[in-house]
């Protein structure tokens, strides 16, 4: 189906980002509001952003994308359907 080949969204729930501990959570935490401003977006539940902001995020954390993905979706911060998004 057409669904099923549609790229993954990667979806950051705002409301459990509040409630990982800062040291953890911090630089997302200031990405994800960064973004928002830029978009004037300040009233969402969740934010989807960009392929290119999990590499970014990746570089920043000193992970792999792939390896940020799985902490975030365990943080229960990313949707667990963005996994794989990112090779
Ligand atoms: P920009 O990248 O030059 O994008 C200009 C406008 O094009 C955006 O205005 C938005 O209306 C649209 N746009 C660009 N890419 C997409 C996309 O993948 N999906 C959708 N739905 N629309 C898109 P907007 O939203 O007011 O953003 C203004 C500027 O803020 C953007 O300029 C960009 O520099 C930055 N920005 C906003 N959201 C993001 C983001 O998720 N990641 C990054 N890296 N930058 C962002
Ligand atoms: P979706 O992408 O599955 O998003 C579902 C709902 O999650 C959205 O309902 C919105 O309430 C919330 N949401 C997702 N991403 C963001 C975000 O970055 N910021 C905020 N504030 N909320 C977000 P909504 O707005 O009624 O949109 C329903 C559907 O319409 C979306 O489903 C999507 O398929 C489409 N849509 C809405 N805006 C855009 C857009 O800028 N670009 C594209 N391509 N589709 C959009
Ligand atoms: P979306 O709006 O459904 O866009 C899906 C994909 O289409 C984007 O994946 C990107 O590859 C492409 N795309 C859409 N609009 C543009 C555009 O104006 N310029 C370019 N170069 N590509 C575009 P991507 O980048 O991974 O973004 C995923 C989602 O993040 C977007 O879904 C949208 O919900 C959000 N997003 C990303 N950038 C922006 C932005 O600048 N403003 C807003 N409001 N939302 C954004």
């Amino acid at each position: 189906s057409v669904a099923a080949e549609a790229p993954k969204r990667l979806v950051i729930d705002l409301e459990r980002l509040g409630q990982v501990p800062a040291e953890k959570a911090g630089p997302l935490a200031r990405y994800a509001a960064a973004i928002q401003a830029q978009r004037g977006d300040y009233n969402g539940r969740v934010l989807s952003i960009r392929q290119d902001d999990l590499r970014t995020l990746a570089v920043i954390y000193d992970e792999a994308p792939s390896q940020l993905a799985e902490q975030l979706i365990g943080w229960g911060v990313l949707n667990p359907e963005a996994r794989g998004a990112i090779d």
